[in-house]
């Protein structure tokens, strides 16, 4: 059998090795460049690969090709494949029959990254044997291949659940729904939930599927649409019988009749966004049979990821905050939400087809000063306006922090939520997020 991988990154390398030690005859092919540690594993394991091109006749023959999440189906590598019926896979899919371990796999519109690390957190410290992968540390396919975990906490993006035909989780949780990557999916927003929804088109009675119960989106798919597995819910606005809810400043969680509860002021993220990322994360560590005070002292400890809501430094009792993984508008506005001082906000860069009306009341009601750091600020100017003190434009992530500094008095915060991708000006949030670290050391 023939695996032919496309893209040399953790997810492709991860997938070739597992694919050579299970007796595939492997090739890698990336239209860009590899990365030099990722050359010497497979060289090292004897996999051929090429690189800044893509050799038709060593991928046509392929009797199964994995596909990175960022190459787009529209590329015409892979429109080629699939009009040969070559069936066209994710790593996700590659890896799971290869392995008996329970997987957890958790998407979403928002919320992914820090609702896998959470939830890695419980099922660790609950002793647990317990792996991370899917877009976070080292692929799950090369997981699989060291076979060294009994369970996963896979993050997935949409792109990954598009590539799966038979990956069911035991238990699979979506965060929830908002519109992003709406260029992947022919600007289909029906599209984009149908791909988020694959989680769970596998699941057997014996699964779980743990979502929220406030979603507006997730709840317009359940009246069209089933699962069979037993879904748990969670909620920030009722209290319900079964699943997760607040009653009076409590957090409770009910799975299965068992009762969790816990006080909100104990959380360590702060936000309602993080609290509902805090239920999803401890639904699944009750079905895991962690101990109830193992979940309240993981819950209470945990020291979130960095660029989301991450708290920088106090100058001159100003708090300067960086959310620079705050790349859709309703990430920005959980963000503006969880602000409880005055906030100068930096905010833009290359906007996704947003809808600023959404944080309009957020604005007005805390924001007293807004800088755009953008190459194309237009929207946000007409938009916001006259509706903050003053608005700055800058491309310049020193000069935009320098700028907020000059607006900010003690007792406020400075916000970076850029509501944005940050392809304009950086190489990714990542870099824009280290970039604002830097500017504010530097005060
Ligand atoms: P993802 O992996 O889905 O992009 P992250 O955990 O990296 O999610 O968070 C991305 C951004 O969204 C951050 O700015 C974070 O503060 C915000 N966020 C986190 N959880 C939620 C949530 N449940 N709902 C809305 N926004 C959230």
């Amino acid at each position: 059998m023939k695996l032919v991988v496309l893209g040399g990154g953790e997810s492709g390398v991860g997938t070739a090795i597992l694919g050579k030690k299970k007796g595939y005859d492997v090739f890698v092919s990336d239209f860009g460049i590899i990365k030099e540690n990722y050359k010497e594993v497979l060289t090292i394991n004897k996999i051929t690969w090429e690189e800044q091109q893509h050799t038709e006749s060593l991928i046509l023959d392929a009797d199964v090709v994995m596909k990175s999440p960022g190459i787009p189906e529209k590329a015409p590598i892979v429109k080629k494949l699939l009009a040969l019926n070559i069936p066209v896979i994710s790593e996700i899919e590659f890896a799971f029959p290869f392995t008996n371990a329970k997987t957890i796999g958790i998407t979403g519109s928002n919320g992914k990254t820090t609702t896998t690390l959470l939830t890695y957190h419980l099922l660790k410290q609950g002793g647990l044997n317990v792996g991370l992968a899917g877009n976070i540390g080292k692929s799950f396919a090369w997981q699989v291949a060291e076979n060294n975990h009994d369970v996963y906490v896979l993050e997935l993006s949409s792109f990954q659940l598009d590539g799966i035909v038979n990956y069911r989780p035991d238990i699979a949780v979506i965060t929830n729904l908002s519109p992003d990557h709406l260029d992947r999916y022919a600007y289909d927003y029906n599209l984009y939930i149908a791909s988020k929804f694959r989680i769970t088109k596998n699941q057997i009675e014996t699964d779980y599927l743990i979502t929220d119960h406030d979603d507006v989106e997730i709840n317009k798919w359940f009246q069209k649409n089933k699962t069979n597995a037993k879904i748990f819910t969670f909620s920030i606005q009722q209290e319900l019988e079964e699943g997760e809810y607040i009653e009076d400043k409590n957090f409770k969680s009910n799975i299965n009749n068992d009762l969790f509860t816990m006080p909100m002021n104990e959380l360590a993220l702060e936000g309602k966004h993080n609290l509902k990322n805090a239920m999803a994360a401890t639904a699944v560590a009750q079905l895991m049979k962690v101990r109830k005070q193992t979940i309240r002292e993981s819950l209470s400890n945990f020291q979130g990821a960095e660029h989301r809501l991450e708290k920088v430094l106090k100058i001159q009792n100003v708090q300067y905050i960086n959310d620079s993984k705050a790349t859709n508008v309703n990430a920005t506005f959980f963000a503006l939400d969880s602000m409880n001082t005055p906030t100068v906000w930096i905010v833009g860069g290359v906007d996704k087809g947003n809808d600023y009306d959404e944080l309009m009341s957020l604005v007005r009601e805390k924001v007293k000063g807004i800088v755009c750091l953008g190459v194309d600020n237009e929207k946000l100017f007409k938009t916001f306006n006259g509706v903050v003190d003053v608005m700055i434009e800058t491309t310049s992530m020193s000069e935009a922090v320098k700028i907020a500094q000059k607006m900010a008095e003690k007792g406020d915060s400075v916000l970076l939520s850029p509501c944005c991708a940050s392809f304009d000006l950086f190489e990714n949030y990542e870099d824009r997020g280290r970039q604002f670290k830097n500017a504010v050391h530097n005060l």
